[in-house]
């Protein structure tokens, strides 16, 4: 099946006489006929569902579903974005360990790593992602055990030169994942170009109508965890009466752990009424996502024929610096976030977003109605004119999510607030 068809058809398969659409299973628990079937589950020697802090069938179906997008053997479902780039690296890491990140990524994930990461003892490394092979080397140390970057980052909108992160990571033996959020697996498919790992956080285009918050985690169950980098894959797990996660599991070790140990520790399993909106938005993936696309490179265009504009940052752009890479990997598209930078700094930008009417004004991104956000006066307030110019956000800076509208509403309106300034 092609992209289009796996939104729809893949993760649910109903049987006989049984629903089309995949109910929505609210249930915490499971029943079972005797104690031995349970003792099989806790030995995992069974498969069946024994809470729903760990796993439920309405949320296994969209788990199904997802892997089976983005080319992977499984995925594992969380109650946000920022939770699966927690569980995706906790899962392979500890106190005293380190990890190499493309610099430039969404600024909740790099809090995440920076802050709270290094307050359990994990050491991060934000590198430019721009340079050469040998220059990122340098970046890595004996204790470094992942290499993570974004398929196309949030807000910068650069592109990540996907193979050469992986061969990066592979050099040293190491996983390489991939939050590929705003490409979704309808314009790109990280694993095709050696990804190990993919998250995302579906609360943007999987989702797609702004109802839910949520994450996911995919394994391509390529990767060797056995090389000696990983010892908690090849050593007894105390804590689940010494299952050895790579010989129990094979392949599929990297999210038996993570659901396992992790999901049951930490507790960030969506609910069944999450996954069953989750689907409704991914059954309408592709259709919108190859809107958002074409609505947002004609918006680029305007932007950037308007002398009112400082500079547009969008990878579909001939202009654009990543317009090569976009070509490489994100061929179908380049989502439907801009970033620009009106003339006038702070104050025209404002200005001109408050006489907005079509587009909102919301910190959100990467749903079907067109909004926008000024990260100097929002996101990056607390950053001072000269702080937000070194990151790469000019005070003039707005960063539009170009909805499925037609397309020449979402131009005019914009035309009109331009012509304030
Ligand atoms: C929003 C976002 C996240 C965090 O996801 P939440 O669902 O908000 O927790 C992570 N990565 C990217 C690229 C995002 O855009």
């Amino acid at each position: 099946m092609r992209v289009e068809t796996k939104c729809i058809q893949e993760g649910y398969k109903p049987q006989n006489g049984e629903p089309r659409v995949l109910p929505m299973y609210q249930s915490t628990t499971y029943k079972y006929d005797s104690t031995e079937e349970v003792a099989k589950l806790f030995d995992m020697a069974a498969d069946g569902h024994m809470y729903s802090r760990i796993s439920n069938p309405t949320v296994d179906a969209v788990e199904k579903k997802i892997a089976a997008l983005e080319g992977g053997i499984a995925a594992m479902c969380t109650t946000s974005g920022q939770a699966a780039s927690m569980i995706a690296l906790l899962n392979i890491m500890k106190a005293g360990d380190h990890f190499i990140c493309a610099g430039n990524i969404y600024g909740g994930t790099v809090n995440l790593f920076n802050v709270t990461l290094r307050k359990m003892g994990i050491e991060v490394t934000f590198v430019n992602a721009d340079e050469d092979l040998d220059t990122l080397q340098k970046a890595f140390k004996p204790n470094t055990k992942a290499v993570f970057g974004e398929t196309i980052a949030n807000p910068s909108m650069a592109v990540l030169d996907i193979e050469k992160f992986a061969a990066l990571a592979h050099n040293n033996n190491v996983p390489l994942i991939i939050d590929n959020t705003f490409a979704t697996p309808v314009i790109c498919r990280p694993i095709e170009y050696g990804a190990d790992i993919v998250t995302h956080s579906t609360t943007k285009y999987m989702d797609g109508h702004a109802v839910q918050v949520g994450g996911v985690i995919v394994d391509s169950g390529n990767f060797d965890w056995t090389n000696g980098n990983f010892p908690e894959f090849t050593e007894p797990d105390e804590s689940y009466h010494g299952v050895v996660y790579s010989e129990h599991f094979g392949n599929g070790a990297y999210l038996a752990k993570a659901r396992y140990q992790l999901m049951r520790d930490l507790g960030v399993y969506p609910s069944a009424h999450a996954a069953f909106l989750l689907n409704l938005g991914l059954e309408t993936l592709a259709v919108r996502v190859e809107k958002h696309c074409s609505n947002a490179l004609e918006v680029a265009k305007f932007l950037e024929k308007s002398d009112k504009i400082e500079f547009v940052n969008y990878p579909g752009l001939p202009s654009n610096k990543y317009y090569d890479l976009a070509k490489k990997y994100t061929p179908g598209g380049c989502s439907g976030v801009i970033s620009f930078s009106i003339k006038g700094g702070r104050e025209n930008a404002v200005k001109s977003m408050d006489s907005l009417k079509l587009a909102a004004i919301v910190v959100h991104v990467a749903d079907l109605r067109t909004s926008v956000l000024h990260p100097a006066s929002s996101t990056h307030r607390q950053l001072t004119d000269e702080q937000l110019i070194a990151s790469g956000i000019t005070p003039g800076l707005i960063r539009l999510s170009v909805g499925i509208e037609n397309v020449l509403d979402i131009i005019e309106d914009l035309a009109e607030a331009l012509t304030q300034v």
